[in-house]
């Protein structure tokens, strides 16, 4: 509960950069999707906890963990911070942040192609739709991606069967 508090304290103040830079607030909290509004399920991926929502198969990424991701997919960290600082402020959105439900900056990164983003202007993470994720890690990693592409691959294979099931 401690680094709730401290989260609940950081938004009570008024500090708005930087503050939570450090990673999700807590562990268990529910982040809801910011597109279905659904509760998002936690997943780890060699010890970087993902949100992903099963019903649109997005991605919550908190701040750090696309550099996290990128390292797994032997990605040189470097051109994925510098694109992201490139993107600058974005565009307004509507979706909202899982973490502060502040609203949401869509930005554009990375080329061939471009893949749109959408990211808190309160430095609380990156949410990706389906796929855009995997297509960001491809072309900074210049490569297959390895265990994260798979993983992502898995992932949406995972939510086909869970529909399969379903019918
Ligand atoms: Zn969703
Ligand atoms: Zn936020």
């Amino acid at each position: 509960m401690g680094k709730w508090h401290l989260w609940l304290v950081g938004l009570s103040l008024g500090s708005d950069r930087g503050f939570i830079s450090a990673g999700s607030p807590v562990c268990g909290d529910e982040a809801v999707c910011p597109i279905c509004g659904e509760p998002m399920i936690a997943l780890e991926l060699e010890g970087v906890e993902v949100d992903c929502c099963v019903e649109c198969g997005g991605t919550w990424l908190d701040a750090g963990e696309l550099e996290q991701i990128a390292e797994l997919a032997e990605a040189p960290p470097g051109p994925l911070t510098d694109a992201l600082g490139a993107a600058g402020e974005g565009k307004h959105g509507k979706r909202r942040c899982p973490r502060c439900r502040g609203t949401l900056r869509i930005i554009t990164v990375g080329k061939e192609p471009a893949v749109e983003i959408d990211r808190c202007p309160r430095g609380h993470g990156l949410w990706f739709d389906r796929g855009e994720i995997k297509t960001l890690i491809r072309e900074f990693a210049e490569g297959e991606g390895g265990v994260v592409a798979k993983f992502f691959e898995d992932l949406f294979r995972y939510e086909l069967d869970e529909t399969r099931e379903g019918e």
